[in-house]
């Protein structure tokens, strides 16, 4: 259950535009994996383009696992350039700290929105008593291009809240939208972006169908974080660790099925300039990778801090 609710009953109503739906282009199955000290993720854009991620570049489902005592996992301290990572925490508690002088909990609907830009170096795990006590974690890392004019501005840092979060209700009552970062439907959220970006988690209820205005300039992706369903207005199946790729149109149609339907909708205007990926880097050219490697081998991203917060492994 993710931790931000509301009655739909007293929210603002946002209703899709007349216009045509989006097609849904393909639908994808994430494969699972292990990221940081070891914990599990599902790879929620493998196997899609680059293009068609476009300003996005990659994104992980963290869970929803519910761990056993002594099991909780984050990341050790690693470098990033390029970029900006997104972590959004719907159940449980990661803590965070950067060597910009960034740091803090996100927590239970909480996103922290980190600028990496010329270079940062940061750590995301658990909390000791979290990982002492156990329990449910679920949330997702997604990681947003910067165009090639900002890939080295300096690194920042923005903290956005649970109550921060723009809550509206879909045409029916039966859906509550969180609106996390963009413009929906002239619904501002509170994230602030390099690029033109939406970033939305929906909670459709059993049996309900929401319709939402998508920006025509905009790519179209949903993610199922949790339950089942379907996505367009063709009813393509849909649910837990899947991807839609939609084509082009003015909305977006997600229905539940039997159960509860969480899903994580995403759309940018593409940068459409050249991707040089790898590991903790993201940049234009071969050799800006050289060099972003190479800085960060000479200290340029950035030194741990003294007395720095470390994974707790018991
Ligand atoms: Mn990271």
């Amino acid at each position: 259950m993710p931790a931000v609710t509301a009655d739909t009953s007293t929210l603002p109503v946002i209703a899709a535009p007349a216009g045509a739906p989006r097609p849904v282009r393909v639908v994808t199955t994430a494969p699972e994996g292990f990221e940081g000290d070891g914990f599990p993720v599902r790879r929620a854009f493998a196997g899609v383009s680059t293009a068609e991620l476009d300003p996005f570049i990659h994104m992980d489902q963290m869970g929803p696992v519910d761990y056993p005592p002594m099991a909780a996992r984050g990341t050790d301290w690693h470098p990033h350039r390029g970029f900006e990572t997104v972590t959004y925490i719907i159940d449980g508690t990661f803590i965070h700290q950067d060597s910009h002088g960034g740091g803090g909990v996100i927590s239970d609907g909480a996103t922290q929105w980190m600028t990496a830009g010329s270079g940062v170096l940061h750590i995301e795990t658990v909390p000791e008593e979290m990982v002492r006590r156990g329990g449910l974690f679920h949330g997702i890392q997604l990681w947003v291009n910067l165009p090639s004019r900002s890939k080295m501005i300096p690194p920042n840092y923005q903290n956005l809240e649970p109550a921060d979060v723009v809550l509206l209700s879909g045409a029916d009552g039966g859906a509550l939208v969180r609106l996390i970062a963009g413009d929906l439907g002239g619904h501002a959220g509170p994230g602030s972006t390099h690029t033109p970006i939406v970033m939305v988690h929906a909670t459709v209820q059993p049996g309900a169908r929401l319709e939402l205005p998508w920006n025509p300039g905009f790519n179209a992706l949903a993610y199922g974080l949790e339950g089942s369903g379907s996505v367009g207005a063709e009813g393509a199946p849909f649910g837990q660790g899947r991807l839609a790729v939609f084509g082009e149109g003015d909305s977006i149609v997600l229905t539940a099925g039997d159960e509860t339907l969480e899903v994580l909708l995403l759309g940018g205007e593409p940068l459409r300039e050249p991707v040089a990926a790898q590991g903790p880097f993201v940049m234009n050219t071969r050799d800006e990778l050289v060099q972003a490697f190479q800085d960060f081998q000479s200290g340029k991203l950035g030194t741990i801090p003294a007395g720095a917060l470390r994974p707790f492994r018991g």
